[in-house]
Order: C-alpha cells, then structure tokens, then sequence
C-alpha cells in the first residue's frame, strides 16, 4: 500500500509550466513586477471579481503588508482567533499590535460573533477572523459590529480561495483580504500571497510596502521590506489557474465520498455544508467527540498504515510557548477552541485522492 500524504500539490504538466516561462530566457526579467507577475494580477482579479490584487510572495507578508499599512499606533489591540495557523497570530504581532482572543463557535470553527463586541476596549482597531477550513465567517454580523465601533475588519481568508458566499468571491469581505497561494493550498503558486481589497488608496501603499516601501526612483515613503512574487511562482499561478476548476471538482468527490463513509457515525463530526456557499473543499476536518477512540489514537492508527492526517489547529496559537507571558494568552479564555483542538484530524485530502484512498482511510477510522 502505497503512503498517502495530508495533501499533495496541484501542479500543471511539465510541458505546460516549461511553456510558460520560457520567455523568460529571452526577457531576463525574473522578478520586481514582470510580465507574468501583472498578467497573474489581472488574471486573479477576473477569478476573485475584486476589484484589487496586490501579488505578494507568500500569504504570511502579505497579511503583514496589509497590517503594517494600516498604521495602526503600536500595542493597539486586533481581535482574532486563536483556532488558525501561527501566521495568523504571528503577523498581528510582528506588526506591533496585541492580538486578543476570541473564541470560535462549535459548528464551523469561525469566529463567535456573539463574544467580539464584550473584547472591544478603547485600544481596540481591528478584527482579523479567519475563514477556517474554507468555512466562511459570519461576515454580516462581523461588518455590523465593525460598523459600530469602527473598526477594520481584515480577513485572514488563506484557507478560502475559490469560496463564493450568496454570488459574493471571498476575495470581497471585509476592508481587505489575505490568501495564500501556498503549495499545500486549493491553488499554489509554489510559495505565493496575495492582498484583496477594493479601496483604491490602498492600490500604491501595498505595491510598495512589498517593495522596501519605494515609492518611486527618489522617494521611500515607509520602512517596508522585500515580499515581491518572482516571475517563475506568477508563471506557476498562471498555470494552476488553469485548471483549478477542475482540481476542485476532484476534491468535491473526494469529500463526498468521506461524507457517505463517515457522517451519522457515532462520535464523529463533520462541519456542515454552509447555507449559500460554493466550496472549495479545502480540507477535511473531522471531530472525534465521544467515538469508540480518540484523536491522537485515530491519529496513530493512520501513521501505523502510512497515512499521515494532521492535527490542524492543535495547539492554539494562544498557548504557544513565545506567547506564554502574553496577558491576553491562553486556552481558558477560548474554551470551545480548546475544546475542537484536542479533538479534531483533518484528513488527506487533494484533487487526485482516489475514492479507493478515502475508503482504505475511512476502513481504519471505522476500525472494520
Ligand atoms: C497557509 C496559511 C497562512 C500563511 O500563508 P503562507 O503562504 O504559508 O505564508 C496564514 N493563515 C492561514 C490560516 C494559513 O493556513
């Protein structure tokens, strides 16, 4: 039996892909916002329907970029869940800003939009909720409050591309947006990012942000640092965008194939489908809460056989060992997010995962 991996990257034919950068040879212009940069730019702002892409080379300075922007005064407070990647966490602080736990609610793993407005202090700027798993926030409720206290609300929308919410791209929730293009993402440019939003100002700001803030042969108007996409990851996204309609109709068969195998099992839950929203079927998460065994020997069963599913979010970012003097740290305070990490697997799950493969995981789950 062969290994099956927690994910495996979508990838155009090499022909394709060599098609592709062969001008390259004949420009000699790898990187600093080349051709294949500006088409993957416009290419992408087609997809998402937003009206502004700013490329970045990967998601991570990209949510920096947007954060950093903004300007906000140092140790200003940004809302945020502690149920997401440490980039989530790590960018708010890295920026200058407190990052301060909400919990998540116990159907979609989103921010619980019930317990933000009881975290707004005077310090209070920003909201940065995460689109879990592809799971899209309650983004109206989210822009209410925001309304209301005026604040930002900045997505970190890495694990959303592709989601359309009621006709709406995820690309436009919010006053701005992340992804990724991570190789392990639904659509990778190698290593990638980008920036969505649709106020015009913000156009110049994050082009140079991302580019030591110069603004132009003579002037540097901020301290930015250097997170430019290079021609050969724009060149890859041009490729994958391609295909990625149907590498997500492959995944869609791969989750329903688990949805048949695992839902109405005793113990095991499964996210929902949200009402009004066309997936991407990022990721396979699945919650063991009272099965027959638990998440780490579910976890070890599949190891035993070669499968290697993963335990995402766990930890949470609010336990960290670099966030253990931090005042707004700790599990305690977000205890349904808590509560899912301890039980929750994502399984493998990428375009080219057979229903063979789903059955072989779903038989040493159910542990026939
Ligand atoms: C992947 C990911 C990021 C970071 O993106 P990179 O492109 O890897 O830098 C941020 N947040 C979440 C939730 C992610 O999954």
């Amino acid at each position: 039996m062969s290994k099956i991996n927690v994910t495996r990257s979508s990838m155009p034919s090499y022909e394709e892909y060599c098609e592709e950068i062969k001008e390259l040879w004949e420009s000699r212009w790898l990187t600093n916002m080349g051709a294949k940069h500006r088409q993957l730019q416009a290419d992408l702002e087609k997809y998402l329907n937003v009206p502004h892409v700013s490329l970045y080379t990967n998601g991570h300075l990209a949510l920096e970029g947007i954060l950093q922007g903004m300007d906000f005064p140092k140790g200003s407070e940004i809302i945020t869940t502690p149920f997401t990647f440490a980039s989530t966490t790590h960018a708010i602080v890295r920026s200058g800003y407190v990052p301060v736990f909400c919990d998540v609610n116990d159907v979609d793993y989103t921010i619980d939009v019930t317990k933000i407005e009881s975290l707004i202090t005077d310090k209070t700027v920003a909201i940065v909720p995460v689109h879990v798993y592809g799971n899209i926030c309650d983004t109206e409720a989210i822009d209410a409050i925001a309304k209301k206290h005026n604040l930002k609300v900045i997505y970190d929308a890495a694990h959303a591309f592709g989601v359309v919410k009621n006709g709406v791209s995820a690309a436009n929730f919010g006053y701005a947006s992340m992804f990724s293009f991570h190789a392990t993402k639904v659509f990778n440019t190698i290593e990638g990012g980008a920036v969505t939003f649709a106020d015009d100002s913000l156009v110049q700001l994050l082009n140079d942000i991302r580019n030591f803030g110069i603004c132009g042969p003579e002037s540097v108007r901020y301290v930015g640092g250097n997170a430019k996409m290079n021609e050969f990851q724009a060149a890859m996204g041009i490729c994958n965008l391609r295909h990625l309609g149907g590498e997500i109709e492959k995944r869609k068969a791969a989750v329903e194939q688990y949805r048949k195998r695992l839902s109405g099992v005793e113990g095991i839950k499964i996210c929902p489908e949200q009402e009004g929203v066309q997936s991407n079927y990022a990721y396979f998460p699945v919650v063991f809460d009272g099965y027959k065994y638990t998440r780490d020997d579910v976890f070890a069963k599949l190891a035993e056989n070669d499968i290697i599913a993963r335990k995402y979010f766990f930890p949470l970012t609010n336990s960290f060992e670099c966030y253990e003097d931090y005042p707004t740290a700790g599990t305690e305070k977000t205890p349904v997010a808590a509560y899912i990490a301890d039980r929750v697997l994502t399984l493998p799950l990428y375009a080219d995962l057979t229903a063979e493969d789903v059955d072989r995981i779903c038989d040493i789950i159910i542990g026939k």
